[in-house]
């Protein structure tokens, strides 16, 4: 056990409030929060005095591809599509071993952990080049990390397995048993997307894994799923815990044929992903003039009160060839592709933040409330819009009360 510490003199957005509060943060030795208040007496504690800075709990990257992650090097994307991506990526695969893996996915963690993330959800390659080594890889860089990212790993069945069912459901038992947190695959990739569909929804009945799928990352309404994606949902009773990533070909319907889809996946319980950085990359691209944005219908998801989380997809390989780690930056693409206004920045902080959060299932491990692990972003900033904007030049990451980066303390 560590010595008891005080982040003293921040203003903390205290759990489910609207605005931050000149408050002190006492932390236990054992890394979580144990009380919270104005002016809080400290006696045997350390005290770390943050003068005014905001303290927000750390943001949560719900969706990403760490097991590809800074691959762009190694290959190209001629048509910037999400099939040559994934074309290009399947010529790769076989040759990456899971050190270069994990080697490249830790430098990802790393700067993703400096801009204030302190947990990432990764969807991983099952896939026939590579089988399941990519979970195993990952679920070594899960070990690795644990001292300072909280990583979940999806199974996710892609490319040619979509196809390969009997093969994936075996692939899926394996990763099951290597410890994976998340069931998730790529439907629309299938020769038989409804079959593929069901099998990912027995798996996670059988498992008890909620699931994370990568649903119609496409423009075209008419073999959009989320009609049958909402109906598996209720059938096997897993209003909740259900994940839909993408969504694109939402936009590319009619707004009243739009609008009773989003009807069917708020009866259900679906939660939605949007992942503005791929989605502006490899969408539209035959469009021959004014091409789509790609991005779901994120507004009127909002306004239905479906849980909407925005993430940053691929780092720097062949699906999106940039990517800092900034996962704020994530937030800004999704305020200006999605059309979002003037005062909706504090939404945008939501959407990387709290929604994720639940839509993981941290539950009450995680934000700034008693009991919950000290995952803390401390940045100077004068307000959250101004944060969201244009983010913090100076700023502390702790993970479980410890700091893991600071601009002006070193990671060591
Ligand atoms: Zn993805």
């Amino acid at each position: 056990m560590r010595r008891p510490l005080m982040i003293r003199g921040g203003r903390a957005l205290r759990y489910g409030a609207a605005m931050p509060e000149l408050l002190d943060i006492r932390i236990g030795g054992d890394g979580r929060i144990v009380e919270i208040g104005p002016s809080l007496a400290a006696s045997d504690t350390e005290i770390l005095a943050v003068d005014g800075q905001l303290v927000l709990p750390g943001v949560v990257d719900m969706h990403q591809h760490l097991d590809k992650s800074r691959t762009r090097a190694l290959l190209d994307n001629p048509s910037g599509t999400l099939m040559g991506a994934s074309a290009a990526y399947r010529a790769l695969a076989p040759s990456i071993t899971k050190e270069q893996m994990i080697a490249r996915a830790r430098r990802t963690v790393e700067a993703c952990s400096a801009y204030g993330t302190v947990a990432i959800r990764s969807h991983t390659n099952i896939d026939p080049q590579t089988g399941v080594r990519g979970i195993e890889a990952m679920v070594e860089l899960r070990a690795q990390c644990a001292a300072f990212m909280r990583i979940q790993i999806v199974g996710h069945v892609t490319s040619g397995a979509t196809s390969m069912l009997p093969e994936s459901d075996a692939w899926l038992r394996q990763a099951i048993d290597l410890g994976i947190d998340a069931i998730g695959g790529v439907p629309a990739f299938s020769s038989e997307p409804v079959a593929l569909l069901k099998l990912l929804f027995d798996s996670a009945e059988r498992s008890g894994l909620p699931l994370d799928m990568h649903i119609d990352e496409h423009l075209d309404a008419g073999r959009a799923m989320f009609s049958e994606l909402a109906k598996m949902t209720r059938a096997y009773g897993m209003a909740g815990r259900v994940v839909a990533g993408h969504s694109s070909a939402l936009s590319a319907m009619a707004p009243d044929e739009a609008q009773r889809t989003i009807d069917e996946l708020r009866e259900a319980g679906v939660g939605i992903v949007t992942l503005p950085a791929a989605n502006l990359f490899l969408q539209g691209r035959d469009a021959g003039r004014l091409p789509p944005r790609g991005l779901t219908r994120v507004k009127e998801l909002l306004a239905a009160g479906i849980p909407v989380a925005a993430a940053s997809d691929n780092i720097q390989d062949p699906f999106v060839p940039t990517g800092s780690g900034d996962l704020l930056e994530i937030a800004r693409w999704t305020l200006l592709a999605g059309h979002f206004g003037l005062g909706d920045l504090r939404q945008g902080f939501e959407m990387v933040s709290t929604v994720p959060a639940q839509m993981i299932g941290l539950g009450a491990d995680w934000g700034i409330r008693q009991g919950a692990r000290a995952d803390l972003l401390i940045a100077r900033a004068d307000t959250i819009d101004e944060m969201v904007a244009s983010g913090a030049l100076e700023r502390t990451v702790m993970v479980e009360g410890r700091v893991v980066f600071s601009t002006s303390v070193q990671r060591h």
